[in-house]
């Protein structure tokens, strides 16, 4: 069995990463989606378990106490956390997993990196960004899902995320949902067939 690959995705909120999250695994049963931990209130038509685990801060903190947490981050005055179970059992059964967190949390999952092979070894880092940041705007105003302080916070945020597309692996520009799912799934279809993630097939070398 081939090892799975950790796709870890950043970019400013609204930059479009759940959507195209969503339009993947739909089409693939293999890949999984990392439930992450939040203190943030449900938005409408967001569900327990399914999109977060919606924690209170006395909750989430236990989590952290009990080291339940690959990484957690404030994002936006929040806590938000990957839990481990979400992503390394996934990747010991050969599955990959998209990971969506912020900048914050990815530094710390290379963190994590340097003193876990095997996590290393399955993470893949993408950077979403919008096409602008008019475009940005536009398209977190027109969310309708934040008043206008968390508004101005995703903004203000959006800016130093920007800023840190260089230390990711690969970068999608996310002009049409459906192309940035095309080129995710390039990205990840390529990585899986990787020499170092793929497992001999029966009799290799042949001759
Ligand atoms: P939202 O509130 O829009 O769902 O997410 C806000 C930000 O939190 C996004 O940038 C998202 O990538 C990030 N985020 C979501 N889950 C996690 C997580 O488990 N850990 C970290 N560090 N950030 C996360």
């Amino acid at each position: 069995m081939s090892q799975g690959v950790a796709i870890i995705m950043s970019g400013p909120s609204g930059a479009g990463k759940s959507t195209v999250c969503h339009i993947l695994l739909e089409q693939d049963d293999k890949l999984s989606f990392s439930v992450s931990c939040t203190t943030r209130q449900p938005r409408e038509g967001e569900k327990n378990c399914v999109d977060y685990h919606f924690l209170s801060r006395e909750e989430f903190e236990s989590r952290i106490a009990a080291g339940d947490l690959l990484e957690y981050a404030e994002v936006h005055g929040n806590y938000y956390g990957t839990l481990k179970s979400a992503v390394l059992d996934q990747v010991k059964q050969g599955k990959s997993v998209l990971i969506d967190i912020d900048v914050q949390g990815q530094r710390l999952i290379r963190k994590a990196c340097e003193s876990d092979a095997e996590l290393a070894s399955a993470s893949v880092f993408v950077f979403f960004a919008p096409p602008s940041y008019q475009e940005l705007e536009s398209r977190l105003r027109g969310r309708g899902t934040e008043n206008e302080e968390s508004l101005n916070k995703r903004l203000n945020n959006a800016k130093a995320e920007l800023e840190a597309w260089t230390e990711y692996d690969y970068m999608v520009v996310n002009h049409q949902p459906q192309q940035a799912a095309l080129e995710l799934k390039a990205i990840i279809d390529a990585e899986k067939v990787k020499v170092s993630r793929t497992d001999l097939v029966k009799g290799w070398p042949y001759v």
